[in-house]
């Protein structure tokens, strides 16, 4: 439990300089601002440190793009922007080919309009399809949007009890699945534990029943492998200001499988979403593909920064001779496995718990840890430059950004913590 440098000590100092030595993407962290700083980041995965070329894309944005276009920007790139960003995206961490991703709107709304396109869908194929699948333990905007549209569409909802420490398990979500389901809710990683689902095959189960499948991908996008066209999911939402850097309050995602495009209609039938917004005639016919999805004028300006994480995972590609995401996963693997070393070591003499699944297959970005005394600590971390999460019951929440995010700096945050239980 010393600080020493001594080889076999896995919790000293010399073993987290060796792994960050032997990490491929250690160089990448010193591109987010504050990285150079004594502060310890541990919250990545509530709101992703800014990129610095970011500062540098805003301010041309606001004198170029936006001061010199002027209204013609809409024409020359902004009109289309949601689309070829979510192209974008979707390509480099969605595991979504073309014409499937579209930017816009907040999560929030992006659940009620899908949610809403997907239960009417059901209903008019089948009127049986009466039942809406959320988890007790599915992030709260997922499950009060699922309660909401319920109520307005006369539908109900079919509750699955999960544990706050683990997910959805497959086998148990296939006893709530059947004639009656027209959608299931689900989210990749669960906010609370950090439990990945395995997406693929709960598209499956739902599919075996007729029901549909909208996931929720906002912990999974930028630190795990997403793969929404082989998974063969419906529909998928995500907010881009988590492991994507997009910045507080940045737009959410759309994903829309191309095969359901056509049958898909949304409840907030704006200008946007127009076949033809600039004829401004009467009646709404909605454009084809991902644009009948779009509601209002876009947040251009907020989209900005999306585009430097997007080009950062298009050279974390390139230098690692594959798909970024592969990359980043194995770190965010081998920094999520160091936290628990060090919280085995250092905190379960205390009492601490682990509440997240202790498989790295079975586990996201983040890690949460459990004692009575957590939200003390938390407050007394964050005065001193720690900045972990806190999440009731007791959870001390750890997200770990793999390309922000050093193995020492995880060191430094954890013996923070044992310091503080010491005390
Ligand atoms: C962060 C998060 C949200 C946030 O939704 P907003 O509309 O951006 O506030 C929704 N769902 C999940 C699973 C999240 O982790």
């Amino acid at each position: 439990m010393t600080d020493s440098a001594g080889g076999a000590d896995r919790t000293g100092t010399a073993h987290a300089a060796a792994l960050d030595a032997a990490d491929p993407l250690a160089s990448y962290r010193e591109r987010f601002v504050g990285a150079g700083t004594p502060l310890v980041y541990l919250d990545g995965n509530s709101l992703g440190r800014p990129l610095a070329v970011t500062a540098e894309r805003l301010a041309g944005f606001v004198t170029d793009e936006w001061g010199g276009r002027l209204i013609r920007g809409w024409d020359e790139r902004w009109f289309d922007l949601p689309l070829t960003l979510g192209d974008e995206l979707g390509r480099l961490a969605l595991g979504a080919a073309p014409g499937q991703t579209a930017i816009g709107d907040s999560t929030t709304v992006l659940l009620y309009k899908m949610l809403r396109a997907l239960v009417d869908d059901a209903r008019a194929r089948d009127p049986r399809r009466t039942e809406i699948v959320v988890d007790t333990d599915n992030f709260p905007t997922d499950r009060y949007v699922a309660e909401a549209v319920a109520a307005e569409r006369g539908l109900t909802v079919r509750w699955l009890e999960v544990p706050t420490d683990g997910g959805i398990e497959v086998d148990a979500l296939g006893e709530v699945l059947g004639g009656r389901t027209a959608v299931v809710v689900v989210s990749q990683v669960a906010y609370r534990s950090g439990h990945l689902v395995d997406l693929g095959a709960v598209t499956a189960a739902a599919h075996a029943v007729g029901a549909t499948v909208l996931a929720d991908t906002c912990h999974s996008a930028g630190s795990v492998p997403v793969a929404l066209d082989a998974d063969d999911v419906d529909v998928a939402v995500g907010c881009t200001y988590k492991y994507l850097n997009g910045g507080p309050g940045s737009p959410a995602y759309v994903y829309v499988a191309e095969r359901l495009q056509g049958s898909l209609a949304q409840p907030i039938a704006g200008w946007m979403g127009h076949a033809d917004p600039f004829a401004m005639g009467p009646g709404h016919t909605p454009a084809s593909g991902m644009r009948r999805f779009l509601s209002g004028t876009p947040s251009v300006l907020a989209m900005q920064p999306l585009a430097d994480l997007l080009g950062l995972l298009d050279e974390v590609g390139g230098a690692s001779g594959g798909d970024a995401i592969t990359a980043v996963r194995a770190k965010s693997v081998g920094l999520t496995s160091y936290a628990i070393e060090l919280a085995d070591a250092w905190l379960a003499p205390y009492g601490v718990e682990l509440a997240t699944p202790r498989d790295p297959d079975r586990r996201g970005g983040h890690v949460t840890l459990r004692h009575p005394r957590m939200r003390e600590v938390v407050a007394a971390l964050w005065t001193a430059d720690v900045l972990p999460d806190y999440r009731d019951p007791g959870g001390l929440r750890i997200g770990l950004s793999p390309l922000s995010t050093s193995f020492d700096e995880v060191r430094r945050g954890l013996a923070a913590v044992r310091d503080l239980l010491a005390a």
